[in-house]
């Protein structure tokens, strides 16, 4: 993948819950405002989302760049908080990365587990167009809903979303993206057999391939899933 350029987006930030002012900031998300970050969510144990997400981009960025690519992280735990979603969303972009992921944990009920992706809808209101990476964003996000199953053995989210996928307009890393991107969720994290799986580090390598797996099958070949695949 020599020449080609990655933007992995660790979801939040460990630092966050010691700046809440600053990550409590409204910002412009384009159709909206939002929050510049939150804390994330953590597994019941004490595991925190963003631990899980830098953890999983490093073993993604180390994958990725044994294969020839160039890796932009959002931040790689050398900040004391954030960024914001608009600079998270803007750090692609002056990257002009060939494609992007956010990688995050859920927070949701605890009866509900499973993974799901989420691809961007179009959004053009104020500040924000990303009309232009809504169909590549689409393959990006099949492609990771295969290679991620694959790679890690993790259902379809049971409790959101269809098949595993999801489509939305109020993810600012998303609306503001004018390079290909998606958000994965990688599991519930409050759900007692996603959290062990979350906490395990062979199974957050697996993740890591997964996720690498799909960026390199997105820049090296012109393969689309069946959007129905089950
Ligand atoms: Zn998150």
């Amino acid at each position: 993948m020599s020449g080609k350029t990655i933007l992995l987006d660790p979801g939040h930030n460990s630092g966050n819950v010691n700046h809440t002012t600053e990550i409590n900031r409204q910002v412009d998300i384009g159709n909206s405002s939002k929050e510049c970050d939150t804390t994330g969510t953590e597994t019941n144990a004490g595991y925190s989302e963003a631990d899980y997400t830098l953890d999983v981009s490093r073993r993604a960025r180390a994958i990725l760049q044994s294969r020839g690519a160039k890796v932009v992280l959002t931040q790689d735990g050398d900040r004391a908080w954030g960024p914001c979603i608009t600079e998270r969303a803007q750090i692609g972009n002056q990257a002009h990365a060939d494609a992007a992921i956010s990688v995050h944990g859920d927070g949701a009920p605890a009866s509900g587990n499973g993974f799901h992706v989420i691809m961007p809808a179009k959004v053009t209101a104020g500040k924000a167009d990303n009309s232009a990476i809504v169909s590549p964003s689409h393959r990006l996000g099949l492609l990771l809903r295969q290679d991620f199953k694959a790679a890690t053995g993790e259902p379809y989210a049971n409790y959101i979303g269809e098949q595993g996928l999801d489509t939305r307009s109020d993810l600012g890393g998303l609306n503001l993206s004018t390079v290909p991107k998606v958000f994965i969720e990688c599991g519930n994290m409050r759900n007692s057999v996603d959290a062990k799986r979350m906490t395990d580090p062979q199974w957050r390598q697996q993740a890591a391939q997964g996720i690498a797996d799909a960026l390199t099958a997105y820049l090296t070949t012109t393969a689309t899933p069946d959007a129905s695949a089950g």
